[in-house]
This record gives C-alpha cells, structure tokens and sequence, in this order.
C-alpha cells in the first residue's frame, strides 16, 4: 500500500503547530470551521499546519477540503480508506502531524478554534498538556451528561492514571507527549485514556462547549456504551479482579451455608421447605456466573483484536499544499 502524495515544491519553513481535524460526512460546516481556523492561525506568530483526516467519508467532504482556500498555514488532507472510527482517524492525524505543539479539533465548531491562542500561551509557559474542560454542554440532553459523568467517576474508581473529566478530545499535546503516544501500538484506542497515559505537566483550561454548528452527531447512545466498555477494559484489569472478590465471598458464603445446612439436617432430620430461598441463591449465582463469564470474554476479545496486530488505519491518498510564508504575511498585516 504506498500512499498517492500529491506535494507542491515550494521550500517548506518548519512548523510549530499542527492542528488535527478529524472529519466523517461534514460537507455542511467544513467551509466555515476553515475559514474560522485560518482567521485564528493567521493571527499567531508561529506557523501552522492543518492536517484534515478523511474518515472515509461518503459525501463530498475530502474534494470539498482540497478546494479550501489557504492562508499561511500549510494544509495536509489525509484521506483514509473507508470509515475507521474518530480515535483511528485521531491517530493518523498524530503520527502525521510535524508540529511542536499540536491541537486537536472537531471539525464541527463544538470545540471553538478562538481559544487556540490561549491554549499556546499556556504551552508557551511550559505546559506539555492543556486539556479543555467543558464547563457547560450545549446541545446535550440531561441525561447525556448524567451518563457521562456518572462513567467517568466510574472509569477513575477503576483505572490507574487520572482521566480528567468533562475533558474530551480537544487539548494541545506537545511534541514529546504526541511522539510516547505514537509508541503506544495498542489496536484498542481508547483516546482519553492513551492521552492521559504519558502524563507530564499539565494545565486545565474551562470552556463552554457550543452545540453543533449543523450536522447530526455521529455517536448513539449504543456506540457510546461501546465506547464506555472499551475505556474499562482497555485501561483497567480491575473488573477481573472485582469478579474473583465477589467469586470468593460467595464462595464462602455457600460454604457456611451449606455447613448449616448439614449440621440442621444432622440435627433435626432432613425438613422439605424452602423452595423460595434456594431459586433465590440459584438466580444470584447463575447471573453473577454470567456476569464473570461475560467480563473475562470482554478481556479475551481484546487479546483476540490485540494479536492480530493489523495497522490501525489504512491511508488512500495524502494531498498537501503549503501556505504563504508567515513571516512575509505577517508584515504585509503590520
Ligand atoms: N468523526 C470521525 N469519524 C467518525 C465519527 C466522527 O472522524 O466515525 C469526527 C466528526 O466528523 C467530528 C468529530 O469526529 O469532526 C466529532 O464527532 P461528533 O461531533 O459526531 O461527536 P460528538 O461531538 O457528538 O461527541
Ligand atoms: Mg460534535
């Protein structure tokens, strides 16, 4: 597989800031997140690269993108081969990106482009990470964020490196944290958790997260559970362990019991009664059977997935176009 790389032959200057904008079907609103991105890069000082991922989009979305004006950013347009999830796509976007600090950014206006510049200052300071948190959700149902943060508390309680909350994929890496996140060849990308993993100095800026610009979300409520179970088990062993704890009380539990049992049978003769008790402690035990049985086959499949060892993502065509030289651009401004 040798990727189609359509590059203009102009001295490139190297780039500080890469910005990584996964996109799958947003014909609507691609036209306006540029020019608003272009507007907020073309006011910093360093220069700046958008690397657009093509999640094998079924619109026009990827020939929409290489017809967008260019500013003094460089453009990269990486056009994957068919629809491999946003954390694929992210992951393509970060092991392509060339940048000193990179940014990663919905394509849908969600994660409004105006605060890249507070977002350097704090990585200007020395900061490795700058996660953005969302102080408020608009456009999200009560009970969208009810779940969310219920799995979080839930995710924290069972994983080792702290997952900050309400903090989704938009934050700025630098290029040491991108570089350890590359290394990490696991097939199952939870992205918080593998962003979270590295750890290094880290910040935390609030910000009101908008509604989407127009378009529908791509996640429902059973793709998002998925999402929740992978985070679980991709990060965290506890459960397994969890099941042996509650396998070993009720383990014991039976054993006392059953101890009781024949000491009041020795006792007092064997007695017919108790039909509702015994359905009761078969049920429970049957579900919590289940339940382990169904918690190992989640870890199995994930050693299943893992050995295959297939690349994360395939890429069908790369289009790159430099941007006008910064500095140049910058005086013509001034
Ligand atoms: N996205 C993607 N691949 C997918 C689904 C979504 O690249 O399979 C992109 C989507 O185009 C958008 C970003 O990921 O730029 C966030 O998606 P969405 O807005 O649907 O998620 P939400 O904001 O509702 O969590
Ligand atoms: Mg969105």
């Amino acid at each position: 597989m040798s990727p189609i790389s359509l590059v203009t032959h102009q001295p490139k200057p190297p780039v500080t800031v890469s910005i990584i904008v996964p996109y799958y079907n947003e014909r609507e609103v691609l036209g306006e997140f540029h020019a608003r991105l272009n507007k907020v890069l073309d006011s910093i000082e360093e220069s700046c690269e958008i690397v657009y991922i093509d999640d094998g989009s079924t619109d026009d979305s990827n020939c929409l993108v290489d017809t967008l004006p260019i500013t003094s950013s460089n453009v990269v347009n990486i056009c994957l081969s068919r629809n491999f999830g946003k954390e694929y796509a992210v992951t393509a976007g970060l092991e392509h990106s060339k940048g000193l600090a990179v940014i990663l950014l919905d394509a849908d206006l969600q994660d409004p482009p105006e605060l890249i510049p507070s977002m350097l200052k704090e990585w200007r300071k020395g900061f490795d990470v700058v996660n953005m948190q969302r102080r408020n959700r608009y456009g999200e149902s009560w009970f969208k964020q009810f779940s969310a943060s219920t799995f979080y508390r839930l995710l924290n309680l069972l994983v080792k490196s702290d997952i900050p909350e309400n903090v989704g994929d938009f934050r700025l890496l630098s290029r040491e944290v991108v570089d350890h996140i590359c290394s990490l060849t696991e097939s199952s990308r939870y992205m918080k958790g593998i962003f979270a993993w590295p750890g290094y100095r880290q910040t935390t800026l609030p910000f009101d997260r908008d509604a989407r610009y127009c378009g529908e979300t791509k996640w429902n409520y059973l793709k998002l559970l998925g999402l929740a179970v992978d985070g679980i088990t991709s990060f965290s062993i506890r459960p397994l362990r969890l099941a042996t704890i509650v396998g070993g009380l009720i383990a014991f539990a039976a054993f006392v019991f059953g101890l009781i049992i024949i000491s009041k049978t020795l006792l007092f003769g064997e007695l017919v009664s108790g039909y509702p008790s015994m359905m009761v402690v078969q049920l429970a035990l049957g579900g919590i059977q289940l339940l382990s049985i169904g918690v190992l086959g989640e870890y199995i499949g994930r050693i299943f997935i893992e050995v295959k060892n297939r690349p994360l993502y395939l890429i069908q065509s790369v289009v790159e176009r430099s941007g006008q030289n910064k500095t140049r651009s910058m005086e013509k401004r001034a």
